[in-house]
């Protein structure tokens, strides 16, 4: 009896999730129909009984839909059951029974899966199906009456269910947002090939480091790389090529840096690093361990093996100073360093 599912849901990356909800509700929703049958049939409700089998074999239609990837006859199912096994329950039973509080699990099911305009004109349609409902059982006595402590038991049977679906749906909905919303924060944060942090989220965060830095000075060094030659690498041995070199280079800096350190990727070939608590001597040894894994680091590509090397400026951040300033420091020792032969380490004078 109980049933949710979806035809389209919006968030796309929710969608296998959500199917596969689905799908274990058809087998909730199964299994409760099948108690339903034996439950029916103790209480001498023979009808009732059998409405359950057609049921049944209704969720395990939808399963079996649902695996072959019909999706939208298995939603069909599901609604038609839902609609007419709460109805039906409903006028044989009676109010209390509590089969129509299955007819709201629709509500959160339609505004996710649909247009919000359809939604709601749906809605209304059930508002009106589900008062109608009500508004009958005033005027009508139960066609299939049970006795009044079956009927307390129905009652509360409906309502764990109906209460344990809830609670799953919106349990499947918060992680859901949560996984979103990591996804998005992690696509505005970091650069798609490289997995360092992007450009944009390097500023904001050497902001924060710089403005730390104002309550509590202390050595700050900013470090520039840019990998050398690079052109030549792509026009060797092709873009591929480069962007997984690239790739592998910003593992290899990733893993070179410590806990407090951070670093992203700055522009094409070029990485910038932030090492807080460090001053100009202890960042030139970790920038020379850098260079040398660098260029120990050799990226086979289907036997192509590729090397490369990188150059470092690196320069300590002076109070009260403007970002770009520190940054055109660091730039200008790294030109220093591809000037003088490449694969160096040097650093802007304080
Ligand atoms: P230098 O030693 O002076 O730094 O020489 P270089 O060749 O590394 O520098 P140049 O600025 O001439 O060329 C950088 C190259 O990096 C050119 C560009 O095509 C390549 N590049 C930038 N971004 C990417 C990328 O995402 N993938 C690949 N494969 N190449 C990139
Ligand atoms: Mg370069
Ligand atoms: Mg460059």
């Amino acid at each position: 009896m109980p049933g949710m599912h979806s035809e389209n849901l919006h968030k796309s990356d929710a969608r296998p999730q959500f199917w596969q909800l689905s799908m274990r509700c058809c087998q909730l929703a199964g299994s409760v129909d099948v108690a339903f049958f034996f439950i029916f049939l103790i209480l001498g409700s023979p009808i009732l009984a059998w409405i359950n089998v057609i049921s049944v074999a209704m969720y395990v239609y939808a399963y079996r839909a649902f695996k072959q990837r019909r999706n939208r006859l298995a939603i069909l199912l599901i609604r038609t059951e839902v609609l007419v096994h709460a109805g039906l329950g409903t006028v044989l039973v009676g109010w209390e029974s509590g089969f129509h509080y299955f007819l709201l699990m629709f509500i959160p099911a339609l505004f996710v899966t649909m247009r919000a305009r359809s939604a709601w004109i749906l809605a209304a349609c059930l508002w009106v199906y589900y008062v109608g409902l009500d508004v009958l059982m005033w005027y009508i006595e139960p066609l299939q009456p049970i006795s009044s402590t079956a009927l307390l038991g129905v009652h509360i049977f409906n309502l764990t269910v109906v209460f344990s679906m809830f609670s799953y749906l919106a349990l499947f909905y918060v992680i859901t947002v949560t996984r979103a919303h990591k996804s998005l924060a992690r696509m505005a944060t970091t650069d798609s090939l490289t997995g360092l942090f992007n450009r944009r989220h390097m500023i904001a965060l050497i902001e924060k480091e710089m403005a730390r830095h104002h309550r509590h000075p202390s050595n700050l060094t900013l470090m520039l790389m840019d990998i050398d030659h690079f052109k030549q690498i792509n026009d060797q041995y092709g873009h591929d090529i480069g962007d997984r070199v690239l790739n592998a280079v910003s593992h290899s800096l990733k893993s070179s840096m410590r806990e407090q350190d951070f670093i992203g990727r700055w522009g094409g070939e070029e990485f910038l690093a932030v090492l807080p608590e460090t001053d100009l001597d202890q960042a030139a040894a970790s920038a020379e361990r850098i260079r040398k894994a660098i260029q120990a680091l050799v990226i086979d590509n289907d036997g192509n093996k590729v090397s490369v090397t990188l150059s470092i400026g690196i320069t300590l951040y002076r109070a009260e100073e403007v970002l770009s300033n520190a940054i055109a420091r660091a730039d200008h020792a790294l030109y220093e360093g591809k000037s003088a032969g490449r694969n160096r380490v040097e650093m802007a004078l304080p």
